[in-house]
């Protein structure tokens, strides 16, 4: 999609702290990072939300959850734990509508979110 941000970053057209790569998606650091580690993990092709995600198939969402972890692991937190959040339309603050999931940890995180 031409106008989309996260398309960019993703042809590498938008400059983004990358951290980890697969064949279909990509992890780069959230540019207002919201605890230690914040990651954002998305695949490369656009889909806006997670059920979008989920109705691809073929592995796709798999493979994003996958990376999430891996980058998990890269950034110490694996052990102590993080979260994953897809923020999902307007209620949950959804502000770019490429699917992304957010990976945060480094630090205790309150249950519920706000
Ligand atoms: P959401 O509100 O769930 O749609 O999350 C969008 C996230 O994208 C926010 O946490 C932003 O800080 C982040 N963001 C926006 N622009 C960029 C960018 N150019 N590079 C990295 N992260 C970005
Ligand atoms: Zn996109």
């Amino acid at each position: 999609m031409s106008d989309c941000l996260f398309c960019g970053i993703a042809a590498g057209e938008i400059p983004a702290k990358t951290v980890r790569e697969s064949s279909r998606a990509i992890a780069f650091r959230d540019i207002n990072p919201q605890a230690p580690a914040h990651v954002l993990v998305i695949p490369r092709a656009h889909y806006a939300n997670l059920a979008e995600l989920a109705a691809a198939g073929d592995g796709l969402l798999d493979e994003v959850a996958t990376l999430a972890a891996a980058v998990a692991a890269d950034e110490g937190v694996a052990d102590g734990g993080y979260r994953v959040v897809f923020n999902t339309g307007p209620d949950a603050g959804q502000t770019v509508h490429h699917v992304h999931a957010h990976l945060l940890g480094g630090r205790p995180l309150e249950w519920p979110p706000g």
